[in-house]
């Protein structure tokens, strides 16, 4: 199958700084910083889904700033095909992860270059897909962009795949339009009103054809329209950051799926469970995630 994956979303610079415990308000603390990595969900599952060879283009806008050349500098050497675009007066978007030695992490992006993409923008960056391609959303766009890729993707007859974080309560509204929604136990909750088995079975009522539900270390549910709901274990390891863990999931289990010409199925569950357990053992973004030699030998199994 010559698929291809577009994924537009945020790209931003992930300032990783450790600290022993996590500021309280109004404390002023020492820390260090570990890594200044490449992040952003959509950068994120573009890069790791390239990395397992599935043709990926990713689509985000950046500022005019330093950080906009950090972003070119350390998409360069990924297979990914990179649309960037310039955006002028913005800054480009960053977070700041605070981590502890524990393996918890706190987070804050800035969202002025995702949150000001346009539909009409995102949509043109789209000139290449065609009917049976893949578009990858996540929540950083602004409702406008985010409701016109949906409604661009049907009229092209595209298959679409969304991860509803960071949360926003209109998401519901879009679940008609979306083909395989992704989302961890507490966006389930927040989305759906229900926990589990009983918010994948709304999901699908609502339209969607495969809900994956990622339940951190306890793994995760795959429930597909007219089949019963496969339980996957994750892949137990030492969590030492779990940053970048549900975005190496989501982007090897839909290429895994798209690599073999077929709908999503607990194989490829599986595979995005081994991959994500490299990733919540290693610290930063980008520099955690599988490798494509890494991402080949999960993929053969
Ligand atoms: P994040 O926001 O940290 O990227 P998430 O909340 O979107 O993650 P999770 O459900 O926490 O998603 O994790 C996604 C997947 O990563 C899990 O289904 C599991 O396969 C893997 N994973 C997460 N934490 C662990 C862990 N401690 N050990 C092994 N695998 C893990």
């Amino acid at each position: 199958a010559n698929v291809r994956a577009h994924v537009i979303g945020n790209v931003a610079v992930d300032e990783t700084i450790s600290v022993s415990t996590m500021p309280e308000a109004g404390a002023s603390i020492l820390g260090r910083e570990e890594t200044r990595d490449l992040g952003g969900k959509g950068a994120n599952q573009a890069v790791v889904m390239a990395r397992t060879g599935l043709p990926t283009t990713l689509v985000a806008a950046v500022g005019e700033d330093f950080r906009a050349q950090t972003i070119r500098d350390q998409l360069a050497p990924e297979p990914v095909e990179a649309k960037l675009i310039a955006l002028a007066g913005r800054s480009s978007d960053f977070s700041i992860i605070f981590t502890t030695p524990d393996g918890e992490n706190a987070i804050v992006t800035t969202t002025d270059s995702a949150g000001s993409l346009t539909p009409e923008e995102a949509i043109a960056a789209l000139d290449t897909a065609v009917s049976g391609d893949l578009m990858v959303l996540q929540g950083n766009l602004s409702e406008a962009t985010t409701l016109g890729l949906l409604q661009e993707a049907r009229r092209r007859d595209l298959v679409t795949a969304f991860n509803p974080s960071p949360l926003r309560p209109y998401f519901g509204d879009f679940w008609p339009l979306v083909d395989i929604a992704f989302l961890n136990r507490g966006e389930a909750e927040s989305l759906t009103g229900s926990s589990d088995t009983a918010a994948t079975e709304k999901l699908l009522q609502s339209g969607v054809r495969h809900v994956v539900l990622t339940l951190g270390g306890d793994g995760a549910l795959l429930a597909s329209r007219g089949a019963a709901i496969a339980t996957i274990p994750a892949v137990s390891t030492k969590a030492i950051d779990t940053t970048g863990a549900g975005d190496t999931f989501m982007a090897v289990a839909l290429a895994s799926a798209a690599l073999r010409g077929v709908e999503l199925d607990p194989r490829a569950i599986g595979h995005a469970a081994s991959a994500s357990a490299l990733t919540v053992s290693r610290r930063g973004t980008r520099s955690a995630f599988p490798t494509t030699e890494e991402l080949q030998a999960i993929l053969a199994r």
